[in-house]
């Protein structure tokens, strides 16, 4: 406690104790979501494009793509 490390926040840039958080080192599930999204969409772009969902996910357990 009291010993956090801060840590930029690679989708937006904010800064904070995002490494310790359930979406390290994002701060938010929704910046992780963002970043997977953005790799996601090159190795898919001409199969499939970015869906809502993929944002929309309520699951914290959910690492990687459904499949
Ligand atoms: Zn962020």
């Amino acid at each position: 406690m009291g010993d956090l490390t801060r840590v930029k926040c690679p989708t937006c840039g904010r800064v904070g104790a995002w490494f310790d958080g359930p979406s390290g080192p994002f701060c938010s599930r929704r910046c992780k979501l963002v970043d997977l999204g953005q790799w996601f969409g090159e190795e898919h772009r001409l199969s499939e494009p970015l869906r809502p969902e993929h944002f929309a996910a309520g699951d914290d357990t959910r690492e990687g793509p459904p499949d």
